[in-house]
């Protein structure tokens, strides 16, 4: 049976480190669309030219583009086993895209997790990060920026997935191995069931 995930959560939470784990663990791709920009950017190609100020202001990126990208990611051959979505999808309009999509190809989500954490915590986290990988929208205002944006357009996704049933909140302001632990118990659950 694939294992389809969907990882929600506010910038900070952990949804990366997490959403690499799922991947090494169950042998799916991890799908991020922040790595995918990011690479596009250092590569110079025309879209990481296109969303370098995007990104470097924290705003979100169109998302007519989002799910173009995402579209023909998933069409590749070794999401056939599953995946672990991870920045996507972060507004109503991705969101409605993304199940459009995975209905055509008759793949359902198998679950979605949402690593809840208080803002504090994710701003935290978030300077830190900053600290140790200068990333280039980790300064102050790109952060208070991306909160926002994800208290207005992605909470909303959250709020779609916990009325269809298959939200699972995680509490993630606890160490990495502690949140991964309750990941992977629920996952276990899931492949039993
Ligand atoms: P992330 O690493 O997931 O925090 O993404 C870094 C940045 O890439 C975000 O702040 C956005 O500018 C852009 N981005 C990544 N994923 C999306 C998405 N699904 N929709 C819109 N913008 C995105």
């Amino acid at each position: 049976m694939a294992l389809n995930v969907l990882l929600l959560g506010a910038q900070g939470a952990g949804k990366g480190t997490q959403a690499g784990r799922v991947a090494a663990e169950y042998g799916v791709p991890h799908i991020s669309t922040g790595d995918m920009l990011r690479e596009a950017v250092a590569a110079g190609t025309p879209l990481g030219e296109r969303v370098r100020p995007i990104m470097e202001a924290g705003r979100l990126c169109p998302d007519e583009l989002m799910i173009e990208l995402i579209e023909e990611r998933l069409g590749r051959g070794d999401t056939a086993e599953g995946f672990v979505l991870d920045g996507f999808p972060r507004s109503l309009a991705q969101a409605e895209a993304l199940d459009d999509m995975l209905a055509k190809i008759g793949r359902p989500l198998t679950v979605v997790f949402e690593l809840q954490i208080p803002e504090a915590v994710a701003v935290e986290r978030m300077l830190g990060r900053a600290r140790a990988e200068g990333r280039a929208d980790d300064t102050p205002e790109a952060i208070a920026k991306r909160l926002e944006l994800y208290r207005q357009v992605s909470e909303p996704v959250v709020e779609r997935y916990r009325m269809t049933g298959n939200l699972v909140g995680i509490h993630a302001a606890r160490t990495v191995n502690e949140v991964w632990a309750e990941l992977q118990e629920a996952l276990e659950h899931l492949a039993v069931r």
